[in-house]
């Protein structure tokens, strides 16, 4: 990942590239670095269809594939796929505050410049401060292997030339609007610098910016940081961005510069230009990326959560919007065309989380084997059939709110669920080898040692199951409860993070900040021994994961064999034959009853005992778990959990 004088020969060919996807027309749609490089931005696919089906022609530029053909994937994706933490978050941002705001590069090895240096000096004690709780391999870009300090100013200087390369070959073609879709913070530097350029360029162009991260009051600081921004436009634009075309088309008045949104029906809204998207990333990153890298397709099916409608968890920054779904019918229709098109590749639902009667509705359509895989975003489900269902309905991945083990942390977080019901729930994924990604959260207000010590214990037993993507510490963001409703949460001292001082100038940081720190109590927080070693816990999780199984298997009619190889065992296989009584009791979950084979499994590791629960952590195939898993909650008429956790 060197950047050198290859990548200033790429910058050159940018603008022949820009000139292949461009055909003018009545308003360009630009994807702002760093908006992630194997992701569909649908918000603006589908803008490009309603806008054609009223007449319009709409481009979109894919800016965010220009940079990434021009740095190198690699290059690109260790930027876009940065974790949000403080010191790294804003590193994006960076790259182009000298172009969007004229801001100086801070660069400490510059002797001649001393209050440039002393100014670095002391973000970076502030940025210390910021990042407490992180591992001090973590807290700086600056000691990360993989981004030297140079190789940062060497990026920068190219996203400067880069912005002007773009905005000068835009402005050949005599578009009327020039939009920016900001979904990532990552976005919004690059959207405001490719803004001035091209008005710099074009004066008469109407330029916009808009998507979901423009809220908040947000808006009011893009107005004030760009000039050159003439409309924001907030919350969904389907309805606003019509209006917007048909008035600066026929010279009617303008809206304000702060566009509200006009929603329009859910069930109209019809699907993004899946062609364009394809055509657009062959042309800028080949047609090879897009056969092999681009395995996925995104498909709206709802907007909003209704969880969020009822209690919204606590750390939860989505928008306002109210919940709303497409019908079933049009859903499967839905999905039955873009699997006729792209038959090999999969579909990611973008959304928030499937509504809970979603696969009992779905199911039912499934057996024609005309829908494509599905990938889908859930509220953990205690119920052995749900995965089931998910696997028949050809659920390939889950993204589940599992945050963490501990019952009263999920409480104060209003996850809506339990410890138990997590791990029980990451139990039945593997055995139905449904993939799951999730993060192990911490660092809440108000935490407790006993809400992060049974870690210790726990996770060495759960090296089969799958590992949480990272352990990441709870950010306080914009529009959340936590930032909303601080006092409350007995937050104090909330500020933008100090890494803001090199994304924005000194007078818009209020306005632009979308993570604070502030000052609570946080056993967590202050417990840096415990922490590092649960970060090291997770570390050995993540890196046995694959060669380690806790599984049991059929030996003779009634007679089973448990095949164990976890990290408590030293990654060596033991087997342990039980019988049909011994392996229903060990697979399901149940109160702890203090029986022989419970206390049994408890020492083995076979079992974890929670909130008063035996939860089985051994996995199976899937019929032979169905067989013989005879949790409670399998009985119940209504899941346990639910209602608990009300
Ligand atoms: S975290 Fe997820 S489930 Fe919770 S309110 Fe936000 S979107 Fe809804």
């Amino acid at each position: 990942m060197n950047p050198n004088r290859h990548d200033h020969n790429k910058l050159s060919a940018v603008s022949e590239k820009v000139a292949e996807l461009l055909n003018g027309g009545d308003a360009l749609v630009l994807i702002p670095p760093f908006y992630q490089s194997q992701s569909m931005p649908i918000g603006a696919y589908s803008l490009m269809t309603i806008a054609q089906r009223h007449g319009y022609k709409v481009d979109i530029l894919q800016v965010d594939q220009l940079l990434a053909s021009v740095m190198g994937l690699d290059a690109y994706d260790d930027i876009s796929l940065r974790p949000v933490k403080p010191s790294e978050g804003v590193m994006a941002q960076r790259l182009f505050a000298r172009s969007a705001h004229n801001m100086p590069i801070e660069d400490p090895s510059d002797d001649k410049d001393s209050s440039t240096k002393e100014k670095t000096k002391n973000n970076q004690e502030n940025q210390s401060k910021a990042d407490k709780g992180f591992s001090a391999r973590e807290k700086s870009y600056h000691a990360s292997p993989s981004f030297t300090h140079t190789e940062f100013l060497t990026w920068e200087r190219l996203c400067f030339d880069f912005v002007e390369v773009v905005a000068e070959a835009i402005a050949h073609y005599p578009y009327r609007i020039v939009g920016a879709s900001i979904i990532f913070e990552t976005q919004v530097n690059a959207s405001i610098a490719l803004i001035n350029a091209v008005k710099k360029r074009m004066p008469a162009v109407k330029c916009i910016v808009g998507g979901t991260f423009a809220e908040f009051g947000k808006e009011d600081g893009f107005l004030s940081l760009a000039p050159a921004i003439d409309h924001v436009f907030v919350g969904p634009s389907e309805s606003t961005f019509l209006s917007y075309l048909d008035a600066v088309k026929h010279g009617k008045p303008l809206p304000p510069p702060v566009v509200p949104s006009k929603t329009m029906p859910f069930h109209k809204i019809p699907l993004p230009d899946y062609d364009a998207y394809m055509q657009n990333t062959a042309k800028v990153l080949g047609q090879e990326f897009c056969d092999r890298e681009v395995k996925e397709l995104w498909y709206e099916p709802d907007r909003g959560c209704w969880w969020a409608d009822k209690v919204r968890c606590t750390f939860c920054a989505i928008s306002d919007e109210a919940f709303r779904k497409k019908d079933i019918k049009q859903i499967v229709e839905e999905l039955a065309q873009i699997k006729r098109q792209f038959p090999d590749k999969r579909i990611l639902f973008a959304h928030n989380i499937l509504w809970d009667s979603f696969i009992d509705d779905f199911l039912p359509y499934t057996s024609a084997g005309n829908l494509p895989p599905l990938g889908v975003l859930i509220r953990i489900q205690p119920d052995l059939e749900y995965i089931a269902k998910l696997k028949s309905a050809g659920v390939f991945y889950v993204l589940s709110g599992i945050e963490t083990f501990s019952t009263r942390l999920l409480k104060r977080m209003k996850k809506g669920t339990t410890g138990r019901a997590n791990l029980y729930f990451l139990r039945n994924a593997a055995s139905f080898s449904i993939g799951i990604r999730w993060y192990l959260i911490w660092g809440f207000p108000g935490d407790t040692r006993e809400e992060y010590d049974y870690l210790l214990e726990l996770l060495p037993k759960i090296t089969h199951l799958k590992p949480p993507l990272s352990m990441t510490q709870m950010m306080l963001m914009r529009g959340s409860p936590y930032v909303n409703e601080s006092e409350r949460y007995n937050i104090q001292d909330l500020k933008p993070w100090p890494s803001y001082g090199y994304a924005y100038p000194a007078g818009q940081i209020e306005n632009m900040a979308n993570y604070y720190e502030g000052e609570f109590e946080s056993a967590a927080l202050q417990d840096e021994e415990l922490m590092s070693s649960i970060f090291q816990l997770v570390e050995a999780w993540q890196e046995h994961y694959a060669e380690a199984y806790l599984n049991l298997v059929t030996f003779a009619p009634g007679y089973y064999l448990i095949q164990d190889r976890r990290i408590t065992n030293y990654m060596e296989e033991e087997q342990v034959p039980v019988m049909e009584e011994q392996a229903i009791e060990l697979m399901s979950m149940r109160r702890y009853g203090h029986s022989p084979t419970q206390d049994w499994g408890l020492t083995k590791g076979y079992g974890i005992l929670m909130d008063g629960w035996y939860v089985p952590v051994i996995t199976a195939e899937p019929a032979l778990l169905l067989e013989l898993d005879q949790s409670e909650y399998r009985q119940a008429k209504h899941p346990l959990i639910l209602q608990e956790t009300r």
